[in-house]
């Protein structure tokens, strides 16, 4: 990693005093800009842990005191703020489920009014643009002068690759619109999961990113959320030296992108199949009931003619089209004869 990139690193939650330090501990062998810790947690159900609240205020000051990282934590309300900034919290993020709401971002930025704490504002969980960009103005009108923004990834359904969809030219034009605010890369939330953090993070910085926010847990394991995406201290560590930094201007990152890209329409195609396949099987078990002959000809030749249409219209080439479509039904013709046969 290169020596000017910013490094945010903690737990998703503060779980307990211990886990807290045990991460500062494991953490405090390189320079972290931020300890991060999550005490009130956004959750998507009802029921789960909503995060220790204002008890592990006093953990963070004492990262503070013991290891000398300065410590963030994500605010939604005026509560929040009021209490971080008692607790002598040094950097606010506001997360994706809050920055996705104007009417919350004008309450945290009228609230902020007058203070110069740093903020930092995760991308909302929808693919828009212009929302994350309002979210900052709204802070950079109520006088905050040092912002960040951190790209978490967006919230697609069906995608199962990532847990949020990195879409890549979303954080690039905001670097556009907004050249003057640091852009942090969040792998974690991205990914969801361990094995392809490194291939995100090391994309983020291809991309000449300013820093990097990952969760990291003495236990991942065993972590109260997001266990899957958390890694240990040492892990992180091993990550962060195994980035490659390149020069900027060098015009990989554009072939980079582009073939991540391609990986996430791959795997939007394999998913796409595997939901068809279901599909068929279901017909093979329909047909079955009805004592209908697996090949109803004219259906299949409608299909075909349907989609050779669509593809015409997309300037899909005809013979590849229709080989695709040939290997599709002879698929489906397997799958519904297994199907029979049950
Ligand atoms: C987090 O950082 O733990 C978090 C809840 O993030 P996000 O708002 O990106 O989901
Ligand atoms: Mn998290």
């Amino acid at each position: 990693m290169k020596d000017d990139t910013l490094l945010i690193a903690g737990p998703c939650s503060a779980e307990s005093r211990e886990q807290v330090l045990a991460t500062a501990e494991g953490l405090s062998r390189r320079k972290v800009d931020y300890f991060r810790a999550g005490i009130w947690k956004p959750r998507t159900q009802p029921g789960s842990f909503e995060g220790v609240g204002r008890t592990g205020l006093p953990w963070l000051k004492e990262v503070k005191e013991t290891y000398g990282m300065k410590t963030c934590i994500e605010v939604a309300d005026e509560v929040h703020v009021v209490e971080a900034l008692k607790a002598g919290i040094d950097m606010l993020w506001i997360g994706a489920r809050t920055s996705s709401n104007p009417f919350q971002v004008q309450r945290l930025a009228d609230c902020l009014a007058g203070t110069d704490i740093p903020v930092a504002v995760k991308n909302p969980m929808n693919p828009d643009l212009a929302l994350w960009s309002g979210a900052i103005e709204r802070l950079a009108r109520s006088g905050i002068q040092n912002l960040m923004a951190i790209h978490r990834g967006f919230a697609v359904y069906g995608q199962k690759f990532y847990r949020n969809a990195p879409l890549w030219q979303i954080p690039i034009d905001f670097r556009n619109a907004h050249p003057e605010i640091p852009l942090i890369n969040d792998p974690s939330h991205i990914c969801g999961r361990r094995d392809i953090l490194a291939e995100v993070a090391q994309m983020a910085m291809d991309l000449a990113f300013d820093g990097l926010m990952i969760e990291t847990h003495p236990d991942p394991d065993v972590a109260w959320t997001d266990a899957a995406q958390q890694l240990t201290p040492d892990a992180l560590h091993a990550l962060l030296d195994g980035l490659v930094i390149r020069e900027e201007g060098a015009d990989y990152d554009a072939l980079d992108s582009l073939r991540q890209e391609i990986n996430m329409v791959d795997d939007a195609i394999i998913e796409l199949f595997a939901r068809r396949m279901g599909i068929s099987a279901s017909i093979g078990e329909a047909k079955k009931q009805r004592g209908m002959t697996i090949l109803q000809n004219k259906r299949w030749r409608d299909v075909l003619e349907k989609n050779l249409a669509k593809g015409r219209e997309h300037g899909i080439d005809e013979g590849f089209l229709a080989d695709v479509y040939r290997a599709v039904h002879q698929a489906s013709i397997r799958i519904q004869k297994d199907t029979m046969k049950k």
